[in-house]
């Protein structure tokens, strides 16, 4: 028997359209996703190895694992997704076992990604004085063994990479490191009209200025707004449709109000 959740292979549909602030860790991905798939030869006469490893870091709630999807999607690679808190398993060997397993499993599937989420949980240094330490072995030597993007590569995401045993951020491992940050305000603003493009948002609502008061607010912390805000609109929506009226003009719409509502909350 074993703790490990079975492993689901997914054809992920996340587009870099559908991430707001996108075009910059786009460009930092460039070299290494579409360098390897436009021009494997050039590299291979150019000695250059492409990546098997790249590690997503940033704070909570900022599109790390939206990030891993899109360029799983974008590269036309399976995706299989764990949790590094899913490896910590009681019984002597059996995280290896299930780690190998899942490596295997990408192999099947290739081109895929494995993406690991918060992979300090199995990655951190501290882990090396207890048990831990045959897991990150395991890691490394299975990444030895895989091709990247022709292959099986290897996506990684964490909020800690100060305590990652630095053993995974040799040449050859996570040897790319992306930092994936807080929405700047340009960025702000996409993930809002990405938020409300569908629905009925009153004209009035001022986009930008939600976006400037919302300095500091994670992807997540943003998208949780606009669900507030639409469901204040849902509110009105089912008192009137269960009095059986017309919605008036005014009420119609996902309002300012609705917003300074959802702020406030
Ligand atoms: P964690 O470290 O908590 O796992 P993460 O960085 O992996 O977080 P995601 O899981 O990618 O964050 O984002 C969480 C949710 O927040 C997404 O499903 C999405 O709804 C929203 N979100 C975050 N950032 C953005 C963004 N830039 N554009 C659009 N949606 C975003």
């Amino acid at each position: 028997p074993t703790a490990m959740k079975e492993v689901f292979i997914e054809t992920p549909k996340v587009r870099w359209t559908d991430i707001g602030g996108s075009a910059d860790v786009k460009d930092a991905l460039t070299q290494v996703i579409e360098w390897p798939l436009k021009f494997p030869e050039k590299l291979a006469e150019l000695e250059l190895e492409s990546s098997k490893g790249i590690l997503l870091y940033g704070p909570p709630g900022c599109s790390k694992t939206l990030t891993a999807k899109a360029i799983a999607t974008e590269a036309g690679l399976n995706f299989i997704a764990v949790k590094g808190a899913e490896f910590i398993q009681s019984y002597v060997g059996e995280s290896e076992r299930a780690l190998r397993g899942i490596f295997d499993k990408a192999r099947q599937a290739s081109p895929s990604v494995i993406f690991f989420d918060e992979i300090d949980a199995i990655g951190a240094s501290s882990r090396g004085q207890q048990s831990g330490l045959n897991i990150v072995t395991t890691l490394l030597n299975e990444m030895d063994g895989i091709g990247g993007l022709q292959g099986v590569l290897v996506l990684a995401a964490t909020n800690k990479p100060e305590i990652l045993d630095p053993a995974l951020l040799r040449p050859g491992r996570f040897d790319e490191l992306i930092y994936i940050g807080p929405p700047n305000l340009e960025a702000r603003i996409e993930i809002i009209n990405l938020r409300t493009r569908s629905k009925p948002l009153d004209p009035d609502v001022n986009v930008a200025a939600l976006a400037l008061r919302t300095d500091g607010y994670s992807g997540a912390e943003l998208v949780s707004v606009c669900m507030e805000a639409t469901k204040s609109y849902m509110k009105r929506w089912v008192e009137l449709e269960t009095l059986g009226e017309q919605m008036s003009t005014t009420e119609a719409w996902i309002t300012q109000q609705d917003f300074d509502h959802a702020l406030g909350k």
